[in-house]
């Protein structure tokens, strides 16, 4: 079962490394990782003003958990960032609002039309629909910035795997939120309904440009990497980058 890379990248049973946040961890003040959901979704929880916190993509039911023992500690989360529309991502937001009500939930625009069809893929899956899909509060869109928690965050609109896959950019950490558009050594899948291997090559190109090579990249699943390294070893930007891209792709 695999919703998101586009090859096996063989990282599924380990995860970002204990410890591997030190860089990021001193500039943001509040940093998590999870592993949540049925399909292991990376789910981060951010804040530098230790009152409100953004979650990026929650992608299981133990989210609802992770929101009531921050609410213990006085942090509240009040944004939940969305990757992209598909249900390992977006699907338990509801289950933040459960604990929070006030929680918002942001996806990009250009997934208006495809997130609640996402949503009744669960089952092909061989999963339970959860019994309620929150409806996304603000529409977000391409070079919006965000001012959140403290932390100032770039949408990039990086359509491909969906029509509205975004990567959240944090400019002044040197941290991207890549969802699935971007893996360790692979890239997201592409043969889903919605995708678009072309736009994912213009997305590919996009963001070979804007994020320079000392970003760390925080996928949606696996490992977490940084620019240099993938543009170093991961095959499809390899293959972009010589031109062949889409002989791999289309
Ligand atoms: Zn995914
Ligand atoms: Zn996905």
């Amino acid at each position: 079962m695999n919703l998101d890379s586009q090859q096996d990248t063989g990282g599924y049973d380990i995860y970002l490394k204990k410890g591997s946040n030190e860089s990021s961890a001193r500039k943001v003040k509040f940093w998590q990782h999870h592993v949540v959901g049925p399909l292991q979704t990376n789910c981060f929880v951010l804040s530098n003003t230790m009152t409100e916190a953004i979650l990026i993509d929650p992608g299981g039911p133990e989210v609802k958990g992770i929101a009531s023992d921050l609410e213990k500690q006085g942090i509240r989360i009040t944004h939940v960032l969305v990757t992209h529309g598909h249900f390992d991502h977006l699907a338990w937001a509801s289950e933040i609002q459960k604990v929070i009500e006030e929680a918002k939930v942001y996806l990009h625009h250009d997934e208006k039309d495809s997130y609640e069809k996402f949503y009744d893929m669960m089952h092909f899956f061989g999963l339970n629909k959860i019994d309620h899909l929150s409806e996304p509060d603000v529409w977000i869109k391409d070079n919006q910035i965000l001012n959140l928690s403290g932390l100032k965050i770039k949408v990039i609109h990086v359509p491909g795997h969906s029509p509205g896959s975004v990567i959240y950019m944090l400019e002044e950490e040197k941290d991207a939120y890549v969802g699935d558009c971007i893996f360790r050594n692979s890239i997201g899948r592409v043969d889903l309904p919605f995708s678009s291997p072309k736009k994912m090559i213009q997305s590919l190109k996009k963001v070979t440009s804007e994020i320079t090579d000392e970003y760390r990249l925080l996928p949606g699943h696996g490992l977490e990497t940084n620019m240099k390294a993938e543009k170093k070893h991961n095959p499809y930007l390899i293959a972009l980058r010589r031109g062949m891209l889409d002989q791999l792709l289309l």
